[in-house]
Formats: structure tokens, C-alpha cells, sequence
């Protein structure tokens, strides 16, 4: 543990330990209960997302998934093997958003059509669930959708048998950056039924914390390592490292040739045709140039494919949630 810590005592069973002094919610390495480190007494909701899916299940439902990636080899499925993998609880805030913009005299607007809606002015809700920490230790999507409906209360054996990561952000400084957006659509509906004649009542609140389930698995493929994540309460795989087969990657690498002076001779010819060719659009078309190769070669040449589970292209590839 690096930087400064701070001793903190456990409100349930008195045990004490240090902790790192940024934290503001702890939970206690030996009976598992969940506080806030300036005000242990006040009661905090903790919440666990349910695992789904053992070790066992989730290898081959990655062993499945590794065999429709483009490029891998033939015999992948049969060849690669179990190495190890290690169950994570991720620490997430659970938020619920209600930001109200009342219309503060419902006469400004007479018309009856839209007395209504002047007296309402605007009303934004919502359920937001954010990671607690800067940066977990495989990646996660951006925007990734956590089913909130699957949680159960907290079980201190989760210390014990997985990777627990303690929150670490300030939850009152996110609630901030969440109701944001929430406001300044309620503030802009409220402005249409009652122009600069409303209140702002800001009821959002941090309701605790969640641990989610992901498992790390690392598998082998003729000596090489390689990795994926899978979503351990509803079996998404949101990551995923596999292996190229060798006369797949030199087609690659010849398809990506092409691609790359393809693109870098159409940007010169787009750019000789608005306004003649200058040093400059040369060396756009230089820089286009290397920048594909570049791209092609350590994707290709790495040996590696990459997988990384995308929430907006949800389709026919992505696994059943
Ligand atoms: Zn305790």
C-alpha cells in the first residue's frame, strides 16, 4: 500500500487495521462490515451482484467464443488450455438521481394548453450505477451496463474466497458529476414552461455500495499466454486476447498493406484536390501511411487478437446477457 494511511476502527466487531487515509468507505478484512471512516456508526447499504458462473463454466464459454474470432487457428478449441482464474468483486456506487425544477408562479403561461406544464416546470430522475475506483486492474467498457436487479446483501466469505477491491473514490464528489446532466435538462425543460421563474430541488442521494463479479482467466496456446474477462453474474465476456493462426496473419498483413496506401494515396489525391499538393498534405499522406502500418503490424505480428466488448454493437457476436 503506498501514501499515507490511517487507523481505522471497525464499528461491528472492534478489530482495527490501517487503510489508506483518501478512502471514505472501508470494509472490515474480518467481518465483513462495510463504514464510513468519519462517521462509523451511520448505516451504509452494501450490496453483492450475484455470481452466476464458476470457473469451470466460464471457460468454456470463453473456449466457444475464442473459436469464432477472426483469424484464430483451427485446432484452437481443442489445443488450448486452462491455466488460472481469478475471481474479482469490483467496487461500484449505486446512485439514485431526482432533480425537480417546479415553475414558481403557474400564471406566467394563462393558455391552458400549457398551465400543466408550467406548474410541473421539469422533473429528471434516474438509477445510476459508477465505478468506485479510477482504474480496475483489467478493462472494463466504457458505459458498461451493470443489471442492478441481480444483487443480494453483502457476504464477508466474498473477502476471503476472491480479490476484493476496497472503493476508493469520494461518492459525494461523483454524485456531483452525475446529477450534472440530469439538472441541465430539467433546468432547460423548466425554462420553457416558466422562463427564469423556477426552483431547483436537487433530492439525489448515494444509496451504498456494490461489489460486481468478474473473472480473469488466463488460458494457453502452443507456449503463449493469453487472457479474458468475463462478466461473472451474467456471463458477457468482455474481454478477450487470442491467438492468430500464422498464414492468416500474412493475408492480414497483406490486406493491411493495401488498406494503408489506399488510404494514404486517396488522402493525398483529396487533398491535392482542394488546393494542390503542398509539403503539408504530403506529409499527411506520409503520416496516414505509417500510421496504418503501424497499426497493422502489431496487431499481426503480435501473434494477439484482441476482443473488447463493445454496449453499442450489441448483436449477433456478443454473447446472450
Ligand atoms: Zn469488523
Amino acid at each position: 500500500m503506498s501514501g499515507k494511511t490511517t487507523r481505522a476502527k471497525c464499528p461491528y466487531c472492534s478489530a482495527e487495521f490501517e487503510v489508506p487515509s483518501t478512502l471514505v468507505y472501508t470494509t472490515c478484512p474480518y467481518c465483513g462490515t462495510t463504514f464510513k471512516l468519519d462517521k462509523p456508526f451511520e448505516s451504509i447499504e452494501h450490496y453483492v451482484f450475484k455470481l452466476k458462473y464458476n470457473s469451470h463454466q466460464v471457460f468454456e464459454h470463453l473456449k466457444r467464443f475464442v473459436s469464432i474470432q477472426p483469424g484464430v487457428p483451427e485446432d484452437v478449441k481443442q489445443v488450448m488450455s486452462y491455466i488460472k482464474s481469478t475471481l474479482y468483486y469490483v467496487p461500484m456506487y449505486i446512485f439514485e438521481v431526482v432533480v425537480e425544477t417546479p415553475c414558481l408562479d403557474s400564471r406566467i403561461l394563462d393558455d391552458q394548453e400549457y398551465l400543466e406544464a408550467s406548474v410541473l416546470g421539469g422533473q429528471e430522475t434516474g438509477f445510476e450505477v459508477i465505478p468506485a475506483v479510477d482504474n480496475y486492474p483489467f478493462p472494463i467498457p466504457r458505459n458498461y451496463s451493470f443489471p442492478a436487479q441481480t444483487r443480494e446483501y453483502f457476504k464477508p466469505k466474498i473477502m476471503r474466497e476472491a480479490i476484493y477491491l476496497q472503493p476508493e473514490l469520494n461518492p459525494y464528489e461523483l454524485l456531483k458529476t452525475i446529477v450534472k446532466p440530469y439538472l441541465d435538462k430539467a433546468v432547460s425543460e423548466a425554462e420553457l414552461a416558466c422562463p427564469g421563474n423556477y426552483e431547483v430541488v436537487n433530492k439525489s442521494s448515494f444509496k451504498g455500495i456494490a461489489h460486481y463479479p468478474f473473472w480473469l482467466v488466463e488460458y494457453e496456446y502452443n507456449g503463449n499466454t493469453y487472457r479474458g474477462v468475463v462478466d461473472g453474474a451474467d456471463g458477457t465476456i468482455i474481454y478477450l486476447e487470442y491467438p492468430l493462426a500464422k498464414n492468416k496473419r500474412a493475408k492480414f498483413l497483406v490486406m493491411g498493406l493495401i488498406g494503408a496506401v489506399l488510404s494514404s494515396v486517396l488522402t493525398l489525391l483529396f487533398s491535392t484536390y482542394h488546393g494542390g499538393i503542398s509539403q503539408n498534405t504530403l506529409l499527411m499522406g506520409i503520416l496516414a501511411y505509417t500510421g496504418g502500418l503501424y497499426v497493422f503490424f502489431s496487431k499481426f505480428l503480435g501473434k494477439k487478437g484482441v476482443y473488447n466488448y463493445n454496449p453499442s454493437e450489441e448483436g449477433v457476436f456478443a454473447p446472450p446477457r
